[in-house]
């Protein structure tokens, strides 16, 4: 319970998906392909950091906890993590999916 699969969007399109911890509000950063690739690891947080120095790219980060919001952030597509928007705490979220 309170771990949720998250989505990332860019341009209204998933791109990858990550493991939302949801007691403390924390993406975990890595950027998964697939959903099942997020439940092989679940419950195993990878802190991956960008590392190719590219400016990171606007995403929208996805989240089904509770009934499911989302919020802005960006992200390295290229080494495939999140940059900001990690912490959802402090962040002002919309109710449910991007449309
Ligand atoms: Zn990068």
């Amino acid at each position: 319970m309170s771990n949720t699969l998250g989505k990332v969007y860019k341009d209204k399109v998933v791109v990858g998906y990550y493991e939302y911890y949801g007691t403390c509000d924390i993406v975990e950063p890595t950027i998964r392909k697939t959903a099942q690739e997020v439940y092989d690891l679940w419950r195993k947080p990878e802190y991956r950091k960008c590392t190719c120095g590219k400016p990171s790219e606007d995403v929208i980060l996805y989240s089904d906890y509770g009934d499911g919001f989302h919020w802005s952030g960006t992200a390295c597509l290229t080494c495939l993590v999140v940059v900001e928007g990690i912490n959802g705490y402090d962040i002002d979220t919309t109710e449910g999916e991007p449309t």
